[in-house]
């Protein structure tokens, strides 16, 4: 299809893509007063199929930082699954997509938190497989910007301001010749890249920073944790991290929803491991990709086919 999909959904309505719009006054343009999931939907080409992945995950994280900022929709859970679901549908993908579900403040007084201020939306755009197809892996650089705290501004919280944080280290990291930037906390412990979360692998444990260090209670993360525990068989950490820990790890690697399973071959210039691609992470991500495709039958409850489901009873995913 197009790079343009056919229809978005906002306040209750599908609308046309390009009607799909808000005023520049609004708190979610002018403040980024947002809150937001990155979902993915798989396309398998054999069964003709999309497929999304951990959806129910995606709308319980919503619902969360929906909590935090006391944004209230008149819409359940299982409201917006439908919504996705019917949204994917409606625009009739066979190919990989991105979806977007996002609660905002519309126009209001400013710091106001009153229903009436508050808007509901949605949109799924087709995704090239660009992450997952990185064979060589990055260079990553510890940035000097310090990841965003529990105390100022919740990193659990998946809302968009956040990213000014993740934006000025991801830029920084570009303009100084890197890849990518690996962001510290206040106490110098390691957290996550912009938007996606790390894990480093030595001796053959699996080590990641944990929740509490100020990342993203990342599904990506989690998935991986139990396939390394169920699949690979591998002793797991979720622990602080020191930053020379990543000098000294065997394999690194980031992941998330957007980024899937990308190595990182160089942390500040020091050689990972080998400085190639580490066996491990090349296992995993092999296993990643086979379940995402709906290649393992013992993951199938991971992915809601968006096309061919048997609809399941109200309240009993979500
Ligand atoms: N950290 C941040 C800040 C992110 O935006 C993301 C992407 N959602 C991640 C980590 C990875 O999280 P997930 O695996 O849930 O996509």
């Amino acid at each position: 299809m197009s790079d343009t999909p056919k229809w978005a959904w906002l306040d209750g309505e599908f609308v046309p893509w390009e009607a799909a719009k808000l005023h520049v006054r609004t708190e979610c343009v002018m403040r980024g007063a947002n809150v937001f999931e990155g979902v993915r939907g798989y396309w398998d080409e054999r069964a003709a199929e999309l497929r999304v992945l951990q959806l129910d995950e995606h709308l319980e994280r919503l619902h969360r930082s929906k909590k935090v900022l006391r944004l209230q929709v008149p819409y359940s859970r299982w409201d917006f699954r439908e919504i996705s679901l019917e949204l994917l549908r409606r625009n009739e993908f066979r190919e990989d997509v991105h979806l977007r579900p996002t609660v905002y403040f519309g126009e209001g007084d400013g710091f106001g938190y009153s229903a009436e201020t508050i808007h509901m939306g949605a949109f799924v755009t087709a995704t090239a497989q660009r992450a997952r197809r990185n064979v060589t892996g990055i260079a990553c650089a510890v940035s000097s910007w310090q990841r965003i705290s529990d105390r100022d501004v919740p990193p659990r919280v998946k809302a968009a301001g956040n990213y000014i944080n993740a934006r000025l280290a991801t830029v920084q990291a570009r303009v100084d010749g890197y890849d990518n930037a690996i962001l510290l906390n206040a106490e110098g412990k390691v957290t996550e890249a912009p938007a996606a979360c790390l894990f480093l692998i030595r001796d053959g444990v699996a080590v990641t920073p944990a929740v509490t260090s100020g990342i993203l209670d990342s599904i990506t993360r989690g998935t991986l944790l139990r396939l390394f525990r169920d699949e690979l068989h591998m002793a797991v950490e979720e622990r602080d991290v020191d930053r020379t820990e990543l000098y000294h790890a065997d394999e690194v690697f980031l992941c998330g929803t957007h980024t899937e399973v990308l190595p990182v071959v160089s942390v500040d210039r020091y050689p990972v491991g080998s400085g190639t691609v580490g066996g491990i992470t090349s296992a995993l991500r092999d296993l990643f990709f086979d379940i995402v495709r709906g290649r393992v039958a013992r993951y199938a409850a991971w992915l809601t086919p968006v096309y061919g489901r048997v609809p399941a009873a109200p309240g009993a995913t979500c």
